[in-house]
């Protein structure tokens, strides 16, 4: 087999078979295929698109281009979330241990944040000590023995991605259906779980800026899924503004705290029951979606999701008193408020940008090496359709230095729309597939 006649082949529409797949795919990852020709395949697949037996077979291949986890050793249904890339989307800390204290295993593999968005890793470790580096024996023991535990991705998990990713990147390629599938959905099939629901991003700051295309990549992510055996639900969320109020890694940590202790129920919370309820579902836990959203409140009224983020903190080796007691999560030295030079309602909020302030306070990173200040990031006081008056304060920086907070706060206004018409809330959750 010949990688220029796939190419041609792909580039001419024709349909790829499985063999033909998982030869470019294996090439691709063993170094024998270069990376320009596998760059001028993904432009041929980007243009020509995959058909579902094409895009289940990529990802297939790709899953088994490293390691694959064996969850059989946890005893009982395993559940797993995924978000297609937020801003201040904090929703693992809080879905995570809903779900786990109703008896369903809760076992994630999870990133660091990279450019303007956070990862679930550098969240935890605002707690001291915590530590995600942990064997694959010590993550199925606290799976079993406390229904959760959140890992770091291991480095051979679906190399096939991470170089694949790391091409597309440079080279104009992200924005695929059947590229942005596999590489998704490659990496939740290989992490084990039986149920996986999916938040899909929708609007500026993340992949799909349409929910025509929001709804197509849904809609593929699910079909693969359920194509390979496992039950799969997407919800389509709105992105044109920060998931929640906090940005930046301890300030999301005590938001989800909150929420957890039933003083958050916005967005946020809306997102857990939602996608909660379907995990449910999914398990035979609960019959109906009522049924499922009233189990999961109760996890936040009588305190058992609260106290098992404390037994998930403390198994991985974190200070889980920080759960009870948030002064001992990392502070920033400097609080600025930030005001309105404007009277009028929030029409947007640009979330992309509100990361990139975080990320240039310290809270993220631009390379993959650089060292994170975990303690710094802003919390929004207004969101998109809140009336502001001109001096009220619309956010609050959280800084290492005087100076830098001052310059994000100026940022910071630039990125709230203000208009004099009143604003109407937008739906927050636009649809589910399943
Ligand atoms: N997230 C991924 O993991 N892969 C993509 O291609 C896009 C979003």
């Amino acid at each position: 087999m010949l990688m220029t006649d796939l190419i041609a082949a792909k580039r001419d529409g024709r349909e790829l078979s499985t063999e033909e797949i998982e030869f470019f795919v294996n090439g691709f990852t063993s170094g024998q295929i270069p990376d320009y020709q596998m760059s001028a395949m993904c432009m041929a697949i980007l243009f020509r698109g995959m058909n579902d037996r094409e895009i289940l077979d990529l990802t297939l291949a790709m899953e088994r281009s490293g390691d694959i986890l064996d969850l059989s050793k946890i005893n009982g249904i395993k559940a797993d979330k995924h978000s297609t890339g937020g801003v201040g989307d904090k929703t693992t800390l809080v879905l995570g241990p809903m779900i786990a204290s109703l008896g369903v295993k809760f076992a994630k593999m999870s990133g660091r944040g990279l450019g303007h968005t956070g990862g679930t890793i550098d969240k935890l470790e605002s707690f001291s000590g915590f530590s995600t580096a942990i064997s694959d024996e010590q993550f199925i023991e606290d799976v079993n023995s406390i229904g959760i535990a959140i890992a770091g991705q291991t480095a051979n998990l679906v190399p096939a991605d991470k170089k694949m990713y790391a091409l597309r990147d440079v080279t104009g390629t992200v924005p695929s259906i059947p590229l942005i599938v596999s590489s998704i959905m490659s990496k939740k099939l290989a992490s084990g779980a039986d149920i996986i629901v999916l938040d899909v991003k929708c609007g500026e700051g993340s992949f799909m800026k349409t929910e025509v295309e929001a709804q197509q990549l849904a809609s593929q992510l699910v079909r693969v899924g359920k194509l390979a055996g496992r039950k799969v639900t997407a919800v389509i969320t709105d992105m044109d503004e920060p998931l929640g109020y906090a940005v930046g890694n301890a300030l999301e940590v005590k938001e989800a705290i909150a929420a957890l202790k039933g003083e958050e129920c916005g967005e946020l919370m809306n997102l857990c029951l939602t996608l909660g309820s379907y995990i449910l579902l999914d398990a035979g836990i609960a019959q109906s979606e009522d049924e499922a959203r009233q189990m999961l409140s109760l996890t936040v009224k009588d305190g058992s999701a609260l106290d098992k983020l404390a037994e998930l903190i403390k198994a991985q080796g974190g200070d889980a008193a920080a759960v009870y007691d948030t002064s001992l999560l990392p502070d920033a030295p400097v609080k600025l408020d930030v005001a309105s030079n404007c009277q009028g309602y929030v029409e947007h909020i640009a979330a992309e940008e509100v990361g990139l302030i975080s990320m240039h306070l310290g809270g993220g990173r631009i390379t993959k090496d650089s060292v994170i200040d975990l303690s710094v990031g802003v919390v929004l006081n207004k969101k998109v359709g809140d009336h502001v008056d001109a001096g009220e304060v619309i956010g609050t920086i959280h800084a290492a230095t005087a100076e830098a907070a001052a310059e994000a706060a100026d940022d910071l206004r630039e990125c709230y729309s203000i208009t004099e018409d009143k604003v109407s809330k937008k739906a927050f959750i636009k649809s589910v597939v399943r």
